[in-house]
């Protein structure tokens, strides 16, 4: 028997279908959420991801301004437009698509932002109250939608085994720090690239997430029976048998279901959350700015 899918586009769509009565409830006041999306460069795969997030905004009546700057501009002109940004009382999030060029100092440019604007949650303040165990901060999207997917499928948590796979700031640290607060209380192991004999841990695992960026590293051997398997990675792999010659792969082999119980399919499982999670996290800043005015 196959695993269970945990559907991140149907979770997104019931977040959606919340977020649409919030903002109504917005317009009442006249207030609009309003998302700026700032993206440096031509990196084909981030201007996918810009353009999806445009396309959800649109879809939901917030509204989006995107900021497109050529790769050679200077720190400094993208230091302006940020603080232009913060000090614009109509914006309530402010995002910056990563990755940026080279010459530019990617977390310098996220500490500019506003922290009630840091709809990305990757501000030293809001990860700092995650260190904390408060999760009254921006989340950052891509954990907090693989905590809402679990929890809108029914997944118990509490008390459980979790391996995280994968350390970064965006996904795997914070992923590690929300598993593991009050509330949620799984005890969390944190796998990196020096981790010993890791299918071994990951055996371990109840919950299992990847997010490690190896396409399919994760076998079914490495997987206890009946644990619940999340798979955030998205690479793209080289297949003559798909038209245009290439397709989506996550970090874990699909044959994974025939040992878990729950897997998260890519692409339509995490993406999608990742998503919505910027859309609540923007609606969210203009309630709150709109309930201080
Ligand atoms: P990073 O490259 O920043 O981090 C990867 C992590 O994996 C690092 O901690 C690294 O360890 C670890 N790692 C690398 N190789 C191994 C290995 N062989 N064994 C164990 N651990 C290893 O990636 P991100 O966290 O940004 O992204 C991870 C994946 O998730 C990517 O595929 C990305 O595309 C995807 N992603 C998906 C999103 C979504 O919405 N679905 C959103 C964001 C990312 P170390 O720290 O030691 O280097």
């Amino acid at each position: 028997m196959g695993a269970q899918r945990l559907d991140g586009k149907q979770c997104a769509s019931s977040i959606e279908a919340n977020l649409l009565l919030r903002i109504e409830q917005l317009s009442h006041q006249g207030v609009v959420p309003h998302l700026a999306v700032i993206i440096v460069g031509d990196d084909p795969a981030s201007h996918v991801y810009v353009n999806s997030k445009i396309a959800t905004c649109k879809r939901l009546g917030i509204q989006s301004t995107h900021i497109e700057l050529p790769s050679n501009i200077g720190q400094n002109d993208l230091i302006k437009h940020v603080i232009q940004l913060n000090e614009d009382e109509s914006v309530h999030g402010i995002l910056i698509q990563s990755p940026l060029p080279q010459h530019m100092d990617e977390e310098a440019m996220t500490d500019l932002i506003d922290p009630t604007k840091d709809v990305d949650g990757f501000h030293p303040t809001n990860l700092g109250r995650l260190v904390q165990g408060r999760l009254d901060g921006m989340i950052p999207c891509t954990p907090h939608g693989v905590l809402r997917l679990l929890e809108w499928s029914g997944v118990q948590l509490r008390g459980k085994k979790a391996v995280v796979i994968g350390r970064s700031r965006i996904v795997g640290m914070p992923l590690s720090l929300l598993f593991a607060s009050r509330g949620i209380d799984l005890t969390v192991t944190v796998a990196h690239s020096r981790t010993e004999d890791l299918a071994k841990v990951c055996a371990e695992a109840d919950v299992l997430v990847a997010a490690v960026g190896i396409p399919e590293l994760v076998q079914p051997q490495w997987v206890k029976s009946g644990a619940v398997v999340v798979d955030v990675g998205i690479n793209r792999v080289e297949d003559s048998t798909h038209e245009r010659g290439w397709r989506l792969a996550g970090d874990v082999n699909p044959s994974v279901s025939e040992v878990a119980s729950w897997l998260s399919p890519v692409p339509g499982g995490v993406g999608p959350m990742t998503i919505a999670m910027l859309m609540e996290n923007t609606v969210r800043s203009a309630e709150l700015m709109s309930s201080n005015e």
